[in-house]
């Protein structure tokens, strides 16, 4: 038989995080809020339709170029909010701290979460604290919960991706999987990498004045852009097309990737959306993000087709097609 027991790649957000989700959380959960399988729940309380998310951060290091767990707790639950289309409003932070960790570290940590929460206007209203014993966890782990309001009729899932939709990414892909893991090995970059980490609600709000067709958002983190799309393709029952060579990537990453044998589809991206617009409103979309700070590389990378539902599959430069897969594996643990 078989042994039963949790790997890496159960954390990876790839296949076996899908699978351990569907076959060992799922039946024990099931409510129609969480069988949607987005980046947040979304409900109605009274009159407000509300969004509800939760995410635990154990990167590895702790300070990383661009950013360190503590802003990446507080962007990466804003982040999941607004891909619902939500406003975030009020986050909770629990820590999970080893015994011997540094004060002036935890106080350098909480400075950068303040300063992340006013950056993207929500408060923390209520947290939690514990101390284990040293070796119980590795240094600080963090959990950040959010609640944000739908201010309008919009209805954003992974759900709603419609054929014809155009794929949009924010920028370029990879930049926080390789400035991580380039600290944590010690690699020299020839030019060095920042995390991209990054609040993503204010592009969303201006995407969403823009245009009232944008039917799908998804922050392509753990598991990068590849798995992302994977995960649309299948709540959207539909088939996704994209082109390499419009894929914007910073050539210290190709290289980084090169060296480290990864593929950039599947690196992790914690200032990065994916939009799946209406042709139509395309355009509008993607000169207001332009216009924002976190959206200057924006490109269109692919569209949603009627042809291989549930799949991806890629136009390479060269000009073949080949399937792009969830991730297998994991292939960079501790990411975020
Ligand atoms: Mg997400």
């Amino acid at each position: 038989m078989r042994l039963r027991k949790i790997l890496l790649d159960h954390g990876g957000g790839g296949k076996a995080s899908h699978d351990l989700i569907k076959e060992t959380f799922l039946p024990q959960f099931n409510n129609p809020f969480l069988m949607e399988l987005d980046d947040s729940a979304v409900f109605k309380v009274g009159k407000a339709r509300l969004a509800f998310s939760t995410d635990s951060y154990v990167v590895e290091p702790i300070f990383f170029p661009g950013g360190d767990i503590g802003s990446l707790a507080i962007y990466g639950t804003i982040n999941d909010l607004a891909m619902r289309g939500a406003r975030p409003l009020y986050l909770s932070v629990g820590f999970i701290i080893e015994e011997g960790f540094d004060l002036s570290d935890l106080e350098r940590i909480l400075s950068s979460m303040k300063d992340a929460a006013n950056k993207s206007q929500v408060l923390v209203v209520t947290g939690d604290t514990k101390v284990v014993s040293k070796g119980s966890v590795d240094k600080l782990f963090i959990n950040t919960s959010g609640i944000g309001i739908i201010e309008t009729n919009i209805n954003i899932s992974g759900q709603n991706a419609q054929i014809g939709d155009k794929v949009i990414i924010s920028g370029t892909i990879g930049d926080h999987g390789i400035a991580v893991l380039s600290q944590r090995e010690g690699l020299e970059l020839e030019y060095p990498l920042k995390s991209d980490s990054a609040p993503l609600n204010k592009l969303v709000f201006e995407m969403l004045e823009a245009s009232s067709n944008i039917h799908a958002l998804r922050d392509p983190t753990r598991g990068g852009i590849g798995t992302s799309l994977n995960e649309i393709a299948v709540q959207s029952h539909v088939g996704i097309r994209i082109f390499e060579e419009t894929i914007p990537i910073k050539e210290e990453v190709v290289g980084a990737c090169e060296l480290l044998g990864l593929d950039p589809l599947y690196v992790a991206n914690e200032g990065k959306l994916l939009a799946f617009v209406d042709p139509h409103d395309v355009n509008k979309v993607l000169d207001k993000m332009r216009a924002n700070e976190y959206g200057g590389e924006a490109q269109v990378i692919g569209e949603v087709v009627a042809d291989h539902k549930g799949k991806v599959a890629m136009v390479t430069r060269i000009g073949g097609t080949r399937i792009v897969d969830m991730l297998t594996g994991d292939q960079l643990p501790r990411i975020c």
